[in-house]
């Protein structure tokens, strides 16, 4: 049997029509930057997650970096955020000249401690710090009362990275994106809301904001050739916009989906004895009764002799990946950041202990379980 980390052909049998009709339509009208599909997705967003406002953009990364011109960061300003996601968190503030700042992860979540970034706020008091990025990763919300409380505290805007958690919620908050001053997603194609190509949107609070974000996508001019700041080319494609629309409708079925799988997967590990060996993802809000409590973008687990389990995944065809192998501190290129192994020792841990397994919507309970017969196999053998 094949199990692969991901499988989109499935998804897109289910829709191909539909998406086509829509393609179509875009190549007919041959309009194909911003205009009425982008703007009909932002009012989508802005439904679904409840966000005031929202911006269609190039992609994930170029939605943080708009947000974080549109705050004006620069050399001489801090952001704060975890070592343990992906690089574009930290790539970001790193291009604008200003200096990131890591907080540790809480191991049970894998999302930024918010004990951790009290005491790092306390004790950066000196420095400039501009902006807070807590990530949603894996799909798994943030603790956004606690966060908030302490950015509201030391009067420091959140920028919520809901890259991997479009839908997600926090308890008797709000979806991910939509709690914090800034939100972002990506439309990547292997996040759970897909397109097909780079995509991103931001959403944001403040309507004077949102009019800047704007602004900047589209090389900070409102009234053309007249530029009163420096933004970028960061545009959404009506193409991307018309594949998108299709999609948003099905995106809380198909996180259901992935519960359901993440569940199978819960009950084949304890029947097959592994509870001891293997960590299962944390699900902190399932008995709040929200829905989208976790929408497993990742389900990650940790497990020992990760190394060499992962060969033997690869032996019986079994999709696989880390995220991520090197948390960002020990990125070669952040060497300048001063940090050294040892500092922030949960996302270290996180580095090598940690293994995705296959999740999507479309697995079969045939394939969850040959998974975990397999890895059964591993920790008999
Ligand atoms: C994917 C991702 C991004 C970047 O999004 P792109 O659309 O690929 O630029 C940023 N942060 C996290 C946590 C991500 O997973």
């Amino acid at each position: 049997m094949q199990v692969p980390l991901l499988d989109l052909k499935l998804q897109y049998r289910e829709l191909r029509e539909e998406i086509r009709a829509r393609i179509d339509a875009v190549a007919d009208a041959q309009a194909f930057i911003l205009g009425p599909e982008v703007e009909a997705l932002e009012r989508e967003v802005c439904e679904y997650t409840g966000a005031a406002h929202a911006v269609g953009v190039s992609s994930g990364t170029d939605a943080e970096l708009a947000i974080l011109m549109a705050l004006g960061v620069g050399p001489g300003d801090a952001v704060v955020t975890t070592p343990y996601t992906f690089f574009a968190t930290a790539g970001c503030v790193a291009r604008l000249g200003a200096r990131t700042v890591f907080v540790d992860i809480d191991p049970e979540t894998f999302n930024i401690s918010p004990a951790l970034l009290r005491r790092c706020l306390e004790e950066k008091r000196a420095e400039r710090v501009r902006a807070i990025i807590p990530v949603h990763l894996f799909g798994l919300s943030c603790r956004m009362d606690e966060i908030g409380e302490i950015a509201r505290e030391h009067g420091v805007p959140t920028i919520e990275d809901a890259a991997q958690a479009l839908g997600a919620e926090f308890p008797g908050m709000g979806r991910c994106g939509s709690m914090g001053d800034f939100g972002y997603y990506s439309f990547f194609p292997s996040k759970n809301l897909g397109a097909f190509g780079d995509g991103g949107m931001i959403v944001c609070r403040e309507e004077a904001m949102a009019q800047n974000i704007r602004a900047l996508r589209n090389h900070g001019m409102e009234q053309r050739y007249y530029h009163h700041m420096v933004g970028g080319n960061f545009r959404l494609d009506a193409l991307q916009a018309a594949v998108l629309r299709v999609k948003l409708p099905h995106l809380d079925r198909w996180s259901a989906k992935r519960r359901v799988n993440a569940e199978i997967y819960r009950g084949e590990f304890a029947r097959a004895g592994l509870m001891g060996t293997i960590a299962l993802p944390n699900e902190p809000f399932a008995a709040s009764g929200a829905a989208n409590h976790h929408i497993y973008n990742q389900f990650v687990i940790r497990a020992p002799r990760r190394d060499e389990l992962l060969a033997h995944l690869a032996k019986r065809q079994i999709g696989h990946a880390i995220y991520y192998p090197v948390p960002l501190h020990r990125q070669e290129c952040f060497a300048g950041l001063g940090y050294k192994e040892g500092d922030f020792p949960e996302s270290e841990r996180a580095a090598r202990e940690t293994l995705a397994l296959p999740i999507y919507p479309e697995l079969t309970p045939e394939q969850l379980r040959y998974v975990v017969e397999s890895i059964a196999e591993f920790y008999a053998g």
